[in-house]
């Protein structure tokens, strides 16, 4: 049997996997799988390369699902099974009795980057355009928005402009708030590569720890936790004062540069030097490299994307790149890498609170009636007011506004921030459903309503990557117990409630179909893509018309340079063609360290596991990896509170705390501290391990910054 070539569903670095017969052979751990995967030697993107989590994705799949709807009237009684067709009238009443007494705002979707392009088109055509409220938004809240947003109002719209050809190309890799080693291994593993045989390439790498990927850079700058954009704009004033900057460039295609050239007059490298804590030179190196490079390629992922001024850090980087022309070339451009496997296919969609499908923007009343228009609704069904984002959605939940809270391939009550004063509110909503492939989760405690998905390796639908590669993933297995894909399951809901023209699908290829005709003629045109042609020819990088021919090599990526990255003419989506210049002071952390929290606590991933561990935690040789979270402490610090290596640290925040072991390391900078994010309840040996504040934040929402909060620490 030929192999079946699909997609990675854990990281946005989309690698191409292989699924393949196992013809019944024993796996390492004395279990029999039907199938074994490899990564896929004719992907574009991975080239063959696949990291642990994509090589064992199969261990996975089997465990722990959700085989049967089931239902509870309250969260203290036991779960019952019911049949789907209870399940689903109950949300549907539901549905109508919070339409007709709260208003469809009452109603609340909070899906995930883990969705398939198909599952967030049907949901956002059901809330957004049958239902009236734009209340939908994917857990890319907590770390993409922050990077759709730079793109917008620096570019006119969203999309990242670079491909991964370009980590192959430059001579100047500028890492920022990214640990690409542990998070994106396969980029890094292309980059490395691309270092290791062009000897004069650079490779700077931003962060307060000493990581993987610092460990290897000809520059670390190890700054303080809030000083970004400090760094970014005081690397912009040396390249103005040593005259660095492409005058034609700035001239030419681009606006607003006398604003932000205002702004970064002060930051002179004595000053910056001493906010990031950082040495003078170090500085001029890095703004001597950038300066110096024909090819800058920036990458960034949540380091910078996860703060409450995450817009403003993303669009200092921009700045950067404007100002010297390194954009729209090979090698060279602001490259935000994604970390969910569809949180680009999301962003395409319409997949958050204030867009719509094909990089529409709701508040847009072209945008609003183009889609009203194409899904066949009345002019003006589509509100004109962006929705909640989750966190609105949580404080609706608190005050009683929220009727229906429903969550789908997400585990916010491992990854939401403020996650005490998350469960309250989620204590008090009136119904909440709960849609995913695995039981139990965090956060089914906290459903009335749990709806079995499939998941990956039983569905079809197709998914993007950072580099805009869509790849189709086909169904190989049949469905579990009796899960519906996402997208059956909204469209059913849309049906039941008189939508039936709207919702009249009978497969996946149909929903995708439809879908891209919804970006013709945008920035994400794809009306050349289809599952079809997917099948036939393997991944499809957009923009891709259906008027144009896509030419490739052998490795099937494009030959075409002006179609492989966006702005190669110096033309944005802006209403005169020009990039948009601004210039931002940085407010530091939102939470700063004090006398009583002394500490700025950072947290990040490790290279094995992935989010909240519902997959990864049901993988032995990734348990085995990482068997335990831990707390990096700087051994000047740790001497100064008597503790040693593998003592219990209690680590105490003003909304929560928890234990773990100390690793005592230079690898941190003294005065703060590092936690990795994958451990809720489920998975910690210490039950108290989930009571800590989970400090990621929703970007440029009003709550407090929390990637990086003030906390104190005590040995235990
Ligand atoms: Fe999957 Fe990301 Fe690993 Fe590639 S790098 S195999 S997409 S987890």
């Amino acid at each position: 049997m030929n192999a079946i070539k699909t997609v990675c569903p854990y990281c946005g670095v989309g690698c191409g996997l292989e699924v393949i017969k196992n013809e019944g052979k024993s796996t390492a751990n004395g279990t029999t799988s039907k199938w074994k995967v490899r990564g896929d030697r004719s992907h574009p993107s991975s080239q063959g390369m696949v990291c642990v989590k994509g090589a064992t994705i199969l261990e996975s799949i089997d465990k722990d699902r959700l085989l049967h709807p089931m239902m509870r009237d309250t969260l203290d009684e036991p779960f019952r099974q019911v049949s789907w067709d209870e399940a689903i009238d109950r949300i549907v009443n539901q549905i109508r009795h919070v339409r007709d007494t709260q208003g469809a705002d009452g109603i609340c979707i909070y899906g995930s980057g883990q969705f398939q392009t198909e599952d967030y088109y049907t949901a956002q055509k059901l809330l957004k355009g049958c239902l009236g409220t734009n209340n939908f938004d994917a857990n890319s809240r907590l770390c993409m928005s922050s990077a759709v947003s730079g793109y917008v109002q620096s570019f006119g719209s969203d999309g990242p402009p670079c491909c991964y050809d370009d980590l192959e190309t430059t001579d100047c890799a500028f890492l920022i708030g990214t640990n690409t080693a542990e998070c994106h291994p396969i980029i890094f593993n292309r980059l490395r590569k691309h270092l290791k045989t062009t000897p004069w390439a650079k490779l700077i790498v931003v962060d307060p720890r000493r990581t993987q990927t610092a460990e290897v850079a000809d520059l670390h700058l190890a700054i303080r936790p809030g000083t970004d954009i400090d760094l970014l704009n005081g690397i912009a004033h040396l390249l103005v004062r040593w005259e660095y900057f492409n005058p034609d460039y700035i001239e030419e295609c681009t606006a607003n540069f006398a604003q932000f050239a205002e702004v970064i007059r002060d930051y002179t490298p004595d000053t910056v030097a001493q906010r990031c804590g950082i040495d003078v030179t170090d500085l001029e190196l890095a703004a001597q490299y950038w300066g110096e490079s024909h090819n800058v390629l920036s990458l960034w992922s949540m380091g910078v994307n996860q703060s409450s001024e995450g817009t403003a850090k993303v669009r200092s980087i921009i700045n950067l790149h404007l100002m010297t022309g390194q954009i729209g070339k090979p090698g060279a451009g602001p490259f935000s890498l994604t970390g969910q496997p569809n949180a680009m296919g999301g962003r395409e969609a319409g997949g958050l609170a204030h867009l719509l499908p094909g990089y529409r923007s709701v508040k847009d009343p072209q945008h609003r009636a183009q889609v009203e228009q194409f899904w066949g609704l009345p002019a003006g069904q589509i509100s004109p007011y962006p929705g909640r984002t989750v966190w609105e959605m949580i404080l609706g939940l608190e005050r009683g506004e929220v009727g229906l809270f429903w969550v789908a391939a997400t585990n916010p009550i491992v990854s939401m921030p403020d996650l005490e004063r998350t469960k309250a509110a989620m204590r008090k909503s009136p119904l909440t459903v709960y849609q995913d492939a695995y039981y139990p989760t965090e956060t089914s405690q906290y459903a009335h309503i749990l709806l079995p998905a499939t998941q990956w390796s039983e569905k079809s639908g197709t998914m993007t990557n950072s580099e805009r590669y869509v790849t189709l993933s086909p169904a190989f297995q049949k469905h579990a117990g009796e899960a519906w894909d996402d997208w059956e399951i909204f469209a059913e809901v849309g049906r039941r409630l008189g939508f039936t023209e709207q919702f009249a699908f009978a497969n996946s290829a149909e929903v995708h179909a439809e879908f891209v005709q919804l970006t013709r003629g945008r920035p994400c045109d794809m009306t050349g893509i289809s599952h079809g042609r997917l099948l036939a020819e393997g991944s499809l990088q957009w923009p891709l018309p259906d008027t144009e021919t896509n030419n490739t090599n052998n490795k099937g990526q494009r030959t075409n340079d002006n179609a492989k990255r966006l702005y190669t003419d110096g033309r944005f989506h802006t209403p005169d063609g020009k990039a948009r210049f601004a210039g931002y002071h940085s407010r530091g952390l939102a939470e700063p360290p004090d006398p009583d929290y002394p500490f700025v606590l950072t947290t990040g991933r490790l290279y094995g596991h992935w989010h909240t561990q519902t997959r990864t935690g049901r993988t032995e040789k990734i348990r085995q990896m990482h068997p335990n979270p831990f707390i990096e402490i700087h051994p000047r610090d740790a001497e100064k509170l008597g503790i040693g290596d593998g003592d219990t640290v209690e680590v105490r925040s003003r909304r929560g705390r928890s234990q773990f072991p100390a690793k005592v390391t230079k690898a941190i900078t003294p005065g703060t501290v590092f936690v990795p994010m994958h451990w809720g309840l489920l998975w910690a040996d210490n039950a108290e391990a989930n009571a800590l504040t989970h400090p990621e934040s929703c970007p440029d929402s009003s709550q407090p910054e929390l990637k990086a909060c003030a906390v104190q620490l005590r040995r235990v």
